[in-house]
């Protein structure tokens, strides 16, 4: 969905296939998510689902490879939502592309 946007506005919304810093909009590594491993792997974790949580790229970046203890973190119960994660906009955003190149700032 993300990525929708910063096609629709890639000046104002700007994306890096490779999260670029700087060169992404923030938004993609505070509201991606990302699979970590509650033990990492580095530490003896395994790499099945009893060791997987989803988190955002943010947190799965700073955390690197420290047991949750060791920075006085701890998993909170999923969220219960309604929200459809922008699901609903895609043909919205379609209708916002422009035929032309917008030019560079
Ligand atoms: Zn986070």
């Amino acid at each position: 969905m993300l990525k929708l946007v910063s096609r629709a506005f890639p000046t104002e919304f700007p994306y890096h296939s490779h999260w670029k810093f700087g060169h992404s909009h923030l938004i993609y590594w505070t509201h991606s998510t990302s699979l970590e491993h509650v033990v990492p792997i580095a530490r003896g974790g395994l790499d099945e689902s009893s060791n997987f949580v989803t988190t955002c790229y943010a947190c799965n970046d700073a955390r690197s490879h420290y047991l949750l203890d060791e920075l006085g973190w701890a998993l909170r119960e999923p969220a219960s939502s309604t929200w459809l994660g922008l699901t609903e906009y895609p043909p919205a955003l379609k209708a916002t592309r422009t035929t032309k190149p917008i030019p560079p700032s």
